[in-house]
């Protein structure tokens, strides 16, 4: 068990040059944080019979010592539970975290996370579980809680949607780049212009502050463009780039290509702001909010809008649905993009009977499984895969892109009930 859920987790923090004082950023890919609310789900579920479900958050840089030294005191207190059975699990518990923190000296470097204890499993039954996780992010603080359930809040914090957007405002004086992450704002660069002021001036001095003034202001822009190319063309993760300031300066900087043409791609929209300094990029956020949040939603609609029109066409066009037939074409490797909905709750078993009869079946639930059709014998699990990760490991196989959809939208919902969540667009048609 424990190895299944300790590996869920690996990914390099992502460099970036411009701020070394920010925080790496580091971002899951949709299936990690599929993977990682999977395991959240199966976390939750577990309820104790007691406050007898023990869970553990330590930080990277707490050394293992402290916390075994910590446990151990727990691990005496909790001789003073009154009920047997209680006091028994609780310790066991408490055991079991630091039998497991031995292999450590210092934690990883996000630190660690453990979920043990008894779980009720009705009829009067317990069974003890232990999650270890490496969260996605650091673990802020040293955390000890012993309760009926498991305690995942903070997980939950690190998994809420933290896109990457680039943002910068700008007038003719002064810009300021940022940076959006979820909800968090940071500042990377305040810059102030050269451009001389316009005074009233009549004549020739009039038209060579003209061009001077012209000139500045595009060596500023060159300088902006600069500065963003360096701030935001190689972070991989970084979905858009949003811009503002008072009047048409932002327009113009866009319009006359100032920007690389690869961040000119990643230009969502320019909005109205009053400033430019750090206070712009506040305004900024808040008045593309509306922008950002359906931008999940969109991307989401327009991919299940494309497998409608493929199916609307004659012969289901380049389109393939439900489970068996994307199964197939995957095999044929004819998939080009695999739609998965995050809704869908399968699991796909290897399955053998007492007579060694093998087969491999998709079920909602292992208590619905079959029995042996050819000796009738119950089956017993051999292996168990969630479908999404099953598809998506065949797609990775055959080359195939894989969106993961959720169940938010109307499209979202269409993919779940009408096509069992499992929809593909092909590269060719397969018989
Ligand atoms: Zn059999």
């Amino acid at each position: 068990m424990g190895s299944h859920w300790e590996s869920l987790i690996t990914h390099p923090p992502f460099g970036h040059a411009i701020m070394p004082e920010a925080q790496a950023v580091t971002k899951m890919s949709s299936m990690e944080k599929y993977r990682f609310r999977r395991a959240l789900e199966e976390i939750e579920k577990a309820q104790g019979r007691g406050t007898e479900l023990v869970s553990v958050y330590v930080p990277p840089d707490r050394p293992v010592f402290e916390v075994t030294n910590y446990l151990r005191g727990e691990y005496s207190q909790s001789s003073n539970i009154k009920s047997a059975s209680t006091k028994k699990h609780v310790m066991q518990a408490i055991e079991s975290i630091i039998n497991r923190l031995k292999e450590y000296r210092m934690p990883p470097p996000n630190g660690l996370v453990a979920f043990v204890g008894h779980k009720d499993v009705g009829a009067d039954q317990t069974k003890m579980v232990a999650y270890v996780l490496q969260p996605p992010e650091p673990v802020q603080s040293f955390l000890y809680r012993c309760d009926s359930r498991f305690f995942t809040e903070p997980l939950h914090e690190m998994l809420a949607e933290k896109d990457v957007y680039g943002l910068v405002v700008i007038d003719q004086g002064e810009a300021t780049l940022g940076i959006l992450e979820g909800k968090r704002i940071t500042p990377l660069k305040n810059v102030q212009s050269l451009v001389p002021r316009k005074h009233r001036m009549g004549g020739q001095s009039a038209r060579r502050f003209e061009r001077l003034h012209e000139q500045a202001v595009h060596e500023f822009f060159k300088k902006i463009g600069d500065l963003m190319t360096e701030a935001f063309l190689n972070r991989r993760e970084l979905r858009g780039l949003i811009l503002g300031g008072p009047g048409y300066t932002k327009d113009t900087f866009v319009k006359e290509g100032y920007l690389h043409h690869e961040l000119n791609k990643k230009v969502l929209g320019t909005f109205d702001t009053g400033y430019t300094d750090e206070s712009g990029l506040r305004e900024l956020v808040a008045n593309a909010r509306d922008v950002l949040r359906d931008l999940d939603l969109m991307r989401e609609k327009a991919l299940v809008q494309r497998l409608m029109e493929e199916i609307r066409k004659e012969g289901g066009g380049l389109s393939a649905y439900g489970e068996d037939q994307v199964r197939r074409a995957l095999e044929l490797r004819a998939v080009d993009l695999l739609l998965l909905s995050e809704g869908i709750r399968k699991l796909r078993l290897q399955v053998r009977c007492s007579n060694g009869h093998e087969a491999v079946k998709t079920v909602a639930d292992e208590a619905t499984l079959p029995k042996c059709p050819e000796c009738g014998a119950e089956y017993q699990v051999v292996e168990r895969r969630d479908i999404v990760e099953e598809f998506s490991a065949l797609a990775d196989a055959s080359n195939a892109k894989v969106e993961l959809v959720s169940a938010d939208s109307d499209e979202g919902e269409l993919l779940l009930k009408a096509f069992g969540g499992i929809a593909a667009i092909l590269r060719y048609r397969v018989a």
